[in-house]
């Protein structure tokens, strides 16, 4: 069987660059194992789609956000499969589902000073009695923090773990939120 990993070929990136379309598969064309090449983001996850690879990743199972970062991919969770990563997706959906927006707003409701991501993700599989893996808990708990923290109910209080493309493109691992009164 032919290999169709799919590798990411950089442009140079100008240091006024829109970061958002550096980190979402601007400034680079890609090229396939076969031989094909892909001049956009567009065709390149066209062509993942195809080969039965995940559409995050392309089939390399990292993530590349910027020349100099990439992490595991965790729409595949690292397999780099097209399979693996509609099952994550329905999975997610799945999560959504259950923790609601409403519940994770009850949760934090009570604490006071800082709470970090893992902490209210462990308070939402005990309440829920999710055994640690079976769901996506902790990707679903910080898109409800971060939608709390856009609406000006949470702040986010950490430093950022990577600093990706000077301040603007951070990442974080495990951050902490407080309530927005406190
Ligand atoms: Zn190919
Ligand atoms: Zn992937």
């Amino acid at each position: 069987m032919k290999k169709h990993t799919i590798t990411a070929l950089w442009n140079d990136i100008p240091d006024d660059a829109d970061d958002l379309l550096v980190v979402r598969g601007g400034f680079r064309s890609y090229l396939c194992l076969c031989g094909k090449h892909l001049a956009d983001r567009d065709a390149a996850e066209l062509h993942a789609m195809e080969t039965n690879q995940c559409t995050t990743c392309l089939g390399t199972a990292t993530e590349q956000i910027v020349p100099n970062f990439s992490q595991r991919c965790t729409s595949c969770a690292g397999t780099g499969r097209r399979k693996a990563q509609l099952s994550w997706e329905l999975a997610y959906a799945e999560a959504e589902a259950a923790i609601t927006v409403d519940l994770v707003r009850s949760l934090i409701t009570p604490l006071t000073g800082p709470f970090q991501l893992s902490q209210v993700a462990d308070t939402v599989r005990a309440v829920l009695g999710l055994p640690v893996g079976r769901l996506p808990v902790g990707p679903r708990v910080r898109d409800v923090l971060r939608q709390l923290e856009a609406a000006g109910e949470l702040v986010l209080v950490s430093a950022p773990d990577e600093l990706l493309r000077g301040t603007t493109v951070v990442l974080y691992r495990d951050p902490y939120w407080q309530h927005a009164s406190e």
